[in-house]
């Protein structure tokens, strides 16, 4: 497609990061850019209308198919903040252990290497509340799989999951299966 096109164009490969053999998308030159940026969170904010189950839950046309956009730290906050312009909706951050101040729900997720912990507000969703996932890159998938968690142990219904790059050799998509995952660019 022409944005997946753009997104090719703009981001920057940094091969041996963080560490040797790892080659590093870095997509911050896109969220500079203010045509590719606005392009790219208009973009997330319209997959939730092809995902079946995001289209299936919208009220109306000017219903953009959720009621709130979860980001996960940190250049998740960037894309959902936008995304949640947008659509008209509110934004809730899914942040890493410590960091939210009152109630919380947390998961472990494996990394590469090691561990680590999400956590969410526990009263930042109201149960039933339409929700959509966005982060900026999909690789094992599962930072997605922890954050699409939390949602759900708050109530929260699952509409869709966004991802600016989804780099399909590390499974992440069949990881967050049964969600489906929109990529604005597969590479
Ligand atoms: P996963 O949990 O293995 O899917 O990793 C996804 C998380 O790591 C996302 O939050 C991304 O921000 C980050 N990430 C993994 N690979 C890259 C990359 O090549 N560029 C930018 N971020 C990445």
């Amino acid at each position: 497609t022409p944005l997946a096109e753009l997104i090719a164009s703009i981001a920057v490969d940094i091969p041996d990061f963080p560490e040797p053999g790892v080659v590093f998308r870095d997509l911050t030159p896109v969220f500079a850019d203010a045509s590719a940026f606005r392009q790219v969170a208009e973009a997330l904010a319209g997959s939730v209308l092809e995902d079946p189950r995001g289209a299936a839950l919208r009220t109306g046309p000017d219903d953009p198919g959720f009621d709130v956009v979860v980001g996960v730290e940190a250049r998740g906050f960037l894309l959902a903040a936008a995304v949640a312009v947008v659509a008209g909706t509110g934004v809730v951050p899914v942040r890493k252990a410590g960091k939210l101040p009152r109630s919380t729900v947390s998961a472990d997720y494996t990394l590469e290497y090691g561990t680590a912990t999400l956590e969410l507000h526990t009263d930042s969703i109201t149960p039933g509340q339409r929700v959509l996932v966005v982060d900026d890159v999909l690789a094992t998938g599962g930072t997605l799989e922890a954050a699409i968690g939390l949602v759900e142990r708050v109530g929260g219904v699952v509409t869709s999951v966004s991802v600016v790059i989804e780099l399909p050799a590390l499974g992440g998509r069949q990881r967050v299966a049964p969600h489906t995952v929109h990529a604005l660019w597969t590479t």
